[in-house]
């Protein structure tokens, strides 16, 4: 592996086809697969991801908003994309770039139908999305007789899709209210097939639904934060590679004395004398201000660094008095150990948020 110079998001392409054939496994070979590639692909890249994606024969793509899966049109991507959450400002631009919304509301399914029928659409492609339980987005159960009923006064749209999601897949104390969820998805899902009278597929799981509730898996599961390389649980972390690294380098060392402060507003003062490492990323690239104060830490030469201070803009500084190293070594931050969600976790986050947290500042590196 090179030797980085500055800091870099590293992804490994191959632990991506790993992490995604093991969540193929887990489901049956009927099952399609869609991923998740929205907020850049969980903060790694959303063109490379979809890409490599596409030579794994991925069936189905989702975003959250339009301008992302515009950026994956832009990129030549072909597979069918969902568009999870599109605003019906958006609607037009939906269309001439062949994507497929999520219909979520009367409003929503009601603008969608207009400009469908001003673009003189037939048959277009639609996803119904029902609430079960997470209380976001989504019709009730209630709605079906008249959605429906807007559906029969229209050729402009087909629902190609009834989809709801889970509210606590990773959670074994929820197992209750997910099978809940699942029952009632069930229910809505029959009642609208029964009143349409043609068959759209059907989508419950994310990730941890994947591994939970192998009984809900339905025609399609969507995927996310999996193919990026996190189980949401000890047990299945394991099955798992995460497939972003995010590295630096030591730019300077400083040796100070006790009484000495470190960083903006003095918030570090040295008790003993003390050696300091300055490295190249702050809260601009996604190291939030919350793992400063010794909360969060780096890896150098495989020993831990932790943060002294406050989190600048554009760097941190860390306590390096026990570990050999010198100006020009590279720092791990997160990647395949410490992962993304330890590091997290130092500052009660989640490694959902870490990783979509790397601004685009840091440059992405891609390892095949
Ligand atoms: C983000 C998202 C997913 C993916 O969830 P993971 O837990 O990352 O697998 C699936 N479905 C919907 C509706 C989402 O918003």
């Amino acid at each position: 592996m090179e030797k980085v110079h500055e800091t870099v998001l590293e992804i490994d392409l191959n632990a991506l086809t790993n992490n995604f054939q093991y969540l193929k496994s887990r489901t049956n070979s009927k099952t399609k697969i869609l991923a998740v590639v929205k907020a850049y692909a969980y903060g790694s890249d959303a063109s490379e991801i979809a890409k490599h994606l596409e030579t794994l024969h991925v069936d189905y793509l989702a975003v959250a908003y339009t301008h992302e899966g515009v950026a994956l049109r832009d990129a030549g991507i072909r597979t069918p994309i969902l568009v999870l959450h599109p605003q019906s400002i958006n609607f037009k631009t939906l269309i001439e770039r062949c994507l497929e919304p999520s219909l979520y509301s009367h409003f929503v399914l009601n603008e969608f139908i207009k400009v469908a029928e001003g673009e003189k659409q037939t048959n277009y492609p639609v996803h119904v999305k029902f609430n079960t339980g997470l209380n976001r987005l989504g019709f009730e159960e209630t709605d079906v007789p008249k959605i429906v009923s807007t559906l029969n006064e229209t050729h402009s749209i087909q629902v190609k899709s009834i989809f709801s999601h889970l509210a606590a897949s990773e959670d074994f104390n929820e197992k209750e209210f997910t099978q809940k969820q699942i029952q009632l998805f069930t229910r809505i899902s029959d009642s609208f097939i029964n009143s349409i009278g043609y068959k759209p597929m059907l989508h419950l799981c994310n990730t941890s639904g994947v591994l939970n509730y192998p009984e809900a898996h339905f025609d399609m599961v969507r995927v996310g934060i999996g193919l990026y390389g996190f189980g949401n649980s000890e047990l299945e972390d394991k099955n798992f590679t995460p497939i972003a690294t995010l590295k630096s380098i030591v730019s300077q060392i400083h040796s100070i004395e006790k009484g000495d402060s470190v960083g903006y507003n003095r918030a570090y003062i040295a008790t003993k004398k003390t050696k300091t490492a300055t490295i190249p990323i702050g809260h601009a690239d996604g190291i939030g201000r919350q793992y400063g104060k010794g909360k969060g830490f780096v890896t150098i030469n495989n020993k831990q660094a932790y943060i002294l201070g406050n989190v600048c803009m554009d760097m941190i500084m860390v306590d390096i008095t026990d570990i050999d190293c010198q100006e020009g070594d590279e720092v791990i931050i997160f990647g395949k150990q410490p992962t993304a969600n330890a590091f997290a976790n130092t500052a009660k986050s989640i490694s959902y948020e870490i990783i979509t947290a790397v601004s685009q500042r840091v440059k992405r590196v891609f390892l095949k």
